[in-house]
């Protein structure tokens, strides 16, 4: 195999070795990158600068759920950059967008009773924001050392390997890809890692889903008693693993992870940039898994990722907290010039609007089956271990002999070659290592889930 055919031969006219410097590339592919440089986007489409048009089987990156072209997406920012397009949301001033937008999603997630939001510009800041909050939070209750003092180098938070929450200093120490943290001094040092819930990869011969998750619960329960329970401040998940390889979690997982947590007074976590607006076939990742979290994270589908936002929500017990202590022991003193900047949120309200006329979950729960079983078919490859997913996700792992245990060798580079196939007839799909993964516009219509899986079809065919 060779990886010449994908991401860095585009013949992308004057911009070779170009002067930016693209997220997640290493020095050597900088002086050598051709980008595939995207032009114009049209549904589940998007079009490179020659014209060429690619099934774009990532939304973006994770994120365009309304598709490409949502003429009332374009509206509301237009409207709203008529008329204000931009004031802040400090102190006692802010917009009518972000007012509207905290509510509507106040109202719309109903997992727990959640009764405050606080916006930001993206799923990085988000969940840094979460940090503060917690910290705040046990600092308001009296209680510093519920996340201790970081000088003292001890830990707050239960955080899951492999998983991705962000890029930022914080939220990249909670990631628990080694590979963000090499290189950066990361991870900050008040994060502990915890099992990753990736059955296929991680059981033990004989054991059960069930028996995985009971004995994943316990090594968290048992490393929560090592650390000191007063220690941890709060755990965080996504209810699927998303960019972290596409893993849902065994049955029972989060209901039993969940307990222990509860148990210690460790306020949950839940990352719903990827699972939010649909994408499992439920409004919210958190309704799929029965999952009641203190807080919640979102950014990517909140926009149809028009233009840059993030949120937080707040459970009552953390807000009430907050409101009634911070005039003691002084303000909440975090933000971002642009949080609740009311062109992201009268684009958001509106991306909401549709999810809920549309009634987008139930057309995702319409055709996942279509997506999910169509692919799976391929599953007896010889070249496949794994194809994993439930809703509008989905991944497939590459290995030798079907085994977790038997990757390809690196060199060989068997997802870039199948990315580059799929590229070459005309789709775009994530890869990471021999993992691709695909995660579609959810406005994905019958007939391009089929051509979705013609196209993967062609490709693996080549690749083997
Ligand atoms: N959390 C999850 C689950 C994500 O997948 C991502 C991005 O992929 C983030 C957080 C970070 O979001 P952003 O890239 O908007 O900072």
């Amino acid at each position: 195999f060779t990886t010449d055919a994908s991401s860095k031969k585009q013949n992308s006219v004057g911009y070779k070795g170009h002067s930016m410097l693209a997220p997640f590339t290493a020095g050597w592919q900088s002086a050598d990158l051709d980008p595939l440089i995207i032009a114009k986007s049209e549904g589940s489409y998007v079009y490179d600068i020659h014209g060429k048009k690619y099934l774009d089987s990532l939304a973006g990156l994770w994120c365009t759920a309304l598709g490409g072209n949502e003429p009332r997406l374009v509206s509301a920012a237009v409207s709203q950059l008529n008329t204000l397009p931009f004031y802040h949301s400090f102190w006692n001033f802010t917009t009518k967008p972000s007012l509207d937008l905290a509510k509507e999603l106040l109202d719309m997630f109903t997992a727990n009773k959640m009764t405050k939001a606080f916006f930001t510009n993206s799923g990085s800041e988000a969940n840094d924001t979460q940090v503060k909050l917690v910290w705040y939070y046990n600092n308001a209750l009296g209680r510093p050392e519920k996340k201790k003092n970081y000088r003292k180098k001890h830990i707050y938070f239960q955080v899951i390997f492999h998983r991705y929450h962000g890029s930022t200093l914080v939220s990249a120490s909670l990631s628990g890809i080694p590979g963000m943290h090499q290189k950066f001094d990361l991870p900050a040092p008040f994060m502990l890692y915890t099992d990753c819930p990736h059955y296929w990869r991680y059981h033990l011969p004989g054991e059960s889903e069930e028996e995985f998750s009971t004995r994943l619960a316990k090594n968290l329960e048992d490393l929560i008693i090592k650390e000191g329970p007063e220690t941890i401040g709060a755990f965080i998940a996504e209810p699927l693993m998303g960019a972290g390889g596409v893993i849902p979690p065994p049955a029972t997982y989060f209901e039993k992870v969940q307990a222990v947590v509860k148990k210690y007074d460790i306020l949950f976590i839940a990352d719903e940039v990827i699972c939010a607006f649909g994408r499992l076939g439920t409004m919210f990742g958190c309704d799929k898994y029965n999952i009641k979290p203190d807080l919640v994270s979102f950014a990517k589908a909140l926009s149809s990722a028009y233009v840059p936002i993030g949120a937080v929500l707040m459970s009552q017990e953390v807000s009430d907290v907050i409101y009634s202590q911070s005039n003691k022991i002084g303000i909440f003193a975090h933000g971002f010039t642009y949080s609740g900047h009311p062109v992201s949120c009268a684009v958001a309200i509106e991306a909401l609007k549709i999810y809920k006329e549309r009634n987008i979950p139930e057309h995702v729960d319409r055709v996942a089956s279509r997506f999910q079983d169509g692919l799976k078919a391929f599953s007896s490859s010889p070249i496949v271990g794994e194809i994993r997913g439930t809703g509008l996700i989905l991944a497939t792992e590459f290995t030798e002999n079907k085994s977790p245990n038997e990757p390809f060798p690196p060199e060989w580079g068997v997802g870039e070659y199948f990315a580059a196939e799929c590229q070459k007839h005309g789709m775009i799909v994530r890869v990471a290592g021999d993992a691709i993964m695909m995660c579609p516009p959810l406005i994905i219509s019958p007939e391009e889930i089929d051509e979705l899986i013609s196209i993967y079809g062609k490709a693996l065919k080549a690749t083997e």
